[in-house]
């Protein structure tokens, strides 16, 4: 027993070990691999090419009201908290290509409660501590901007539920034509704001959330699946409500109009190219199975 408390001392003391980095994505079946498991995604049929999450960026960004429209931007709210944190790690392993952190705070030891960051970088600012950790994680991520579209997600102040939404300008609802964190929690979260009253949080919470909002960002990016323009999660009663989120024609927002009218113009382009997408789809479930015929099977 005391050897075993000794190791782990010596284990917190060193240094990690960073592997070095690895220029194609592999998909050989080796304990040395780091991405062995991932493109299997690929050999399931899940995804048709995991290697592209190496093109996409991904920016995690503070989600204030003061939210740039037209800025289409991939993104947690809360910046690199309790969501967005997770976030990162969840995408850093995933292998996504870049990675654009922003946030002006500093780690505190009240931010232990959350997963993510260690005691050791209390002081530092978080995007530093950040990373740091995602280096070790995965040194093929680097940092850097690229804008896309908006993913918004959120925790309520009371820490047992939250949501995802998907932000298309034009196609889905923008935070003019309704705005975030309407559904869910059912709190009036006015009544939680008081003076030396902090917002709870649980890392659970933000852990199911975080895992929700990467998983939809990994569906939208490559495509797989069905990504709800909302999804909600109401952890006291187990819910996950999903609703449809069409933009308000009588938006405030004068580019969220002008997106909205390019939507409906572009409308029988995207039609053809959904009936054309089908019909490639059906000749290759209609063709052979196997090109070759050693059996000569008729
Ligand atoms: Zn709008």
């Amino acid at each position: 027993m005391q050897l075993r408390v000794q190791n782990l001392t010596n284990l917190s003391e060193s240094a990690p070990i960073r592997r070095s980095k690895v220029k194609d994505m592999s998909a050989e079946v080796v304990d040395s691999n780091p991405y062995s498991r991932l493109m299997a995604l690929q050999r399931m049929g899940i995804v048709q090419n995991y290697e592209r999450i190496r093109e996409f960026s991904v920016a995690i960004v503070v989600c204030g009201n003061n939210v740039n429209q037209e800025s289409l931007t991939l993104a947690s709210a809360l910046g690199i908290g309790g969501v967005g944190s997770v976030a990162a790690e969840m995408l850093t392993r995933c292998g996504i290509g870049r990675l654009l952190l922003y946030d002006y705070d500093k780690v505190e030891l009240a931010n232990m409660n959350r997963l993510f960051f260690r005691p050791e970088q209390v002081g530092m600012t978080k995007t530093d501590a950040a990373v740091q950790t995602l280096s070790d994680i995965n040194p093929d991520v680097a940092c850097n901007e690229l804008n896309q579209t908006w993913m918004e997600s959120g925790v309520s102040e009371d820490a047992v539920s939250g949501h995802i939404q998907l932000l298309i300008p034009g196609e889905t609802a923008c935070f003019a034509c309704a705005p975030p964190l309407v559904v869910a929690s059912g709190v009036d979260e006015r009544t939680l704001k008081r003076e030396g009253v902090c917002a709870a949080s649980l890392p659970t919470t933000m852990g199911v959330v975080a895992g929700l909002l990467v998983q939809n960002t990994l569906k939208y990016l490559l495509k797989f699946g069905h990504v709800s323009p909302y999804l909600g999660y109401n952890a006291l009663k187990d819910f996950f409500p999903t609703m449809e989120m069409k933009p308000n024609p009588q938006c405030s927002n004068a580019a969220c109009l002008e997106r909205q009218k390019e939507y409906i113009l572009a409308k029988p382009a995207r039609d053809a190219a959904a009936k054309a997408k089908e019909k490639e789809e059906v000749l290759v479930m209609e063709g052979p199975v196997h090109d070759d015929n050693e059996w000569n099977i008729r």
